[in-house]
This record gives C-alpha cells, structure tokens and sequence, in this order.
C-alpha cells in the first residue's frame, strides 16, 4: 500500500496566517530551518489509480492540484478519489469535503456521532446530496473491522479494511448542547488501523492519550502516523494563544514524563515505524536546528512533511 502525506501542519497551517510566534515570524523573513506545511491531510492506495483520503482538509483544494496521481486522467469524471474515512467532525478534518462537492458521488465512512454533527446541524453539508448518486455515509462500528475495498477474490489478502479505534477526545465546540447529550463520547475521535495484505496501518493524528485502546493498536500497527501537535502541555498558553493547554484540546503532548516520547511502548513482534504528523505551528520540533526535533529523532519517531511518501 502507499501513503502520501499530502499536508503535516495541524488547524492553520504553518505559517499560519494570524500568528507571530518565533516558528512564523522565523519562516515568513526565510530564516527558519525546515519547509512550510499545509493541514494535515494523508491519502493512501492499496490499487493502482484508487486513492482513499483520510479526513478532508482545508487546503485539500490545493492538495489535490499539486499531484497528478490525484487527478483525473481520462474521460470526464474519473477521479481516481471516491471514499473519505474522518476520524472526529473537528473543522481540520471535515472542511475540505466542501471542496469535493462539485457533483461527485461519494462515499464517506464516520462514527454515526460525526455523521450526525455533519448532517443534522451543519446545513452547509447537504450540498454534497446534489450529486446523483447523493453521497453514501457508512458508520464505523467502533473496534470492528469494516470493509473498506473488497478482495479481488475469496480469500485474497488485497483487501482493505479498517478498524475505528476510539481515542475517548472531545467533540468540537461548535456541537450544539443537545446534539452533544445525544451522542456517545466514544464516538467523536478514533484512530484508523488498516489492514491490507497482512500489514497494519494506523492514522491517529488526534490522539488525545486516554486509556490504553490506542497502546494496542499501535503496538499491532506496522506504520502508525500519530499526534504531533504540540510539544509542551502549555504550549498555546505560553503563546498568550489559548487558555486551554494540550491535553484539554485532546493532544497528547510529546515531551514531558507522560508526553507521547516516553510512553512505555511493549515493542511486538514488528517494530512499529512511528511517524509524527499535525504539527501546530508553535511546535518547536517544527525547527530542524532545536534541540526538540533532535530529541524527536532519538526517540525513534520521524518528522511528516508535505510531500512524503510511504509504502507498507
Ligand atoms: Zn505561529
């Protein structure tokens, strides 16, 4: 299977356009040492010419301009994109199905909390009904194993499949109060394990770093591109950005005692390939020259950018 990382920053982008921290102050003036980043966005294939974007981001627009692999080739409308698997309804990960709208029959595969965000509050979201056929929603069934792309044949392992693993995070505050008493909490953030050809993929770019559902499913896991948002706990209140720290916004931090580097990970069988992904424009590992993207690397995980490719 291959894995694009189409965009690696988190909400905002990097640099984002209202902020003047040290990272987009530095890397507006062109001295800061790494490249711009778009919001998260990761598309994998398990065939040729099928492309299956996880989560929808913002600059998906943009995104998808910037790769011919993503584009269509022949005919009219043959996007080689049809199905989108969201992980929570944060603005971040659903925005850019607005940009998918434009009468393309898709097929979209959610918890039914996320589904219910989207379409029983967010009007704006029936604009992807106008195309015929209207857009397919499928829930996740949490910790169960949904059909993704069917085998070629009985028993072939080319398949793909996916597991929602819930993460136990928060809703959005943009939920209203009583669609959010209706709704089960573990439904608003899993992670995605997929399975194709006996290996394991697992996208958890929201890892709030609750209970231990997600040590399992990382310690199964192959590859797993995982929660780098922010360094320190108290990263945006340091910023005079939010009130809120890391974990409040449902963000493991990666330094501290139980920050996402010393987790006391059992390696398994496999050695998981651990790579960081949604990078908050304050991150300091975001500077190649800190001593927080050194500390990164020596802890084992590699650093996403915007144009990496993977291949399990
Ligand atoms: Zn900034």
């Amino acid at each position: 299977m291959r894995i694009k990382v189409l965009g690696s920053a988190a909400g905002g982008g990097f640099p984002q356009w209202n902020c003047n921290c040290p990272n987009c102050s530095a890397i507006r003036t062109g001295v800061f040492k790494g490249p711009p980043r778009s919001q998260a966005q990761v598309a994998i294939s398990p065939k040729p010419s099928t492309w299956f974007l996880l989560n929808a981001s913002p600059d998906l627009r943009l995104q998808l301009n910037s790769d011919p692999e993503l584009q269509p080739s022949s005919g009219s409308a043959d996007s080689p994109i049809s199905t989108i698997l969201l992980t929570s309804a944060d603005v971040d990960c659903v925005m850019g199905l607005l940009h998918l709208r434009e009468f393309h029959p898709l097929h979209i595969f959610s918890t039914p909390a996320v589904r219910r965000i989207l379409t029983e509050e967010n009007s704006i979201f029936r604009v992807l009904l106008r195309s015929n056929p209207p857009v397919r929603w499928e829930n996740f069934l949490l910790d169960h194993l949904t059909s993704v792309l069917p085998p070629s044949a009985p028993g072939a392992k080319d398949g793909l499949f996916c597991k929602a693993v819930p993460l136990l995070g928060n809703f959005p505050d943009f939920v209203g109060d009583a669609l959010r008493q209706s709704l089960s909490p573990e439904e608003a953030v899993v992670g995605l394990e997929f399975i194709h050809k006996e290996k394991r993929l697992l996208y958890a770019p929201s890892l709030p770093g609750v209970g231990d559902s997600w040590h399992r499913a990382l310690e199964e896991s192959d590859l797993a591109l995982l929660d780098g948002t922010f360094w320190d706990d108290d990263e945006l209140v340091a910023a005079g950005r939010s009130h809120k720290s890391a974990r409040k916004m449902g963000h493991l931090p990666l330094c501290g005692a139980h920050g996402l580097l010393r987790q006391p990970f059992h390696i398994g069988k496999t050695k998981t390939r651990k790579v960081l992904i949604h990078f908050n424009n304050t991150n300091p590992v975001l500077n190649e020259d800190s001593p927080e993207h050194l500390a990164v690397r020596e802890a084992g995980f590699e650093i996403a950018y915007d144009g990496m490719e993977l291949e399990l």
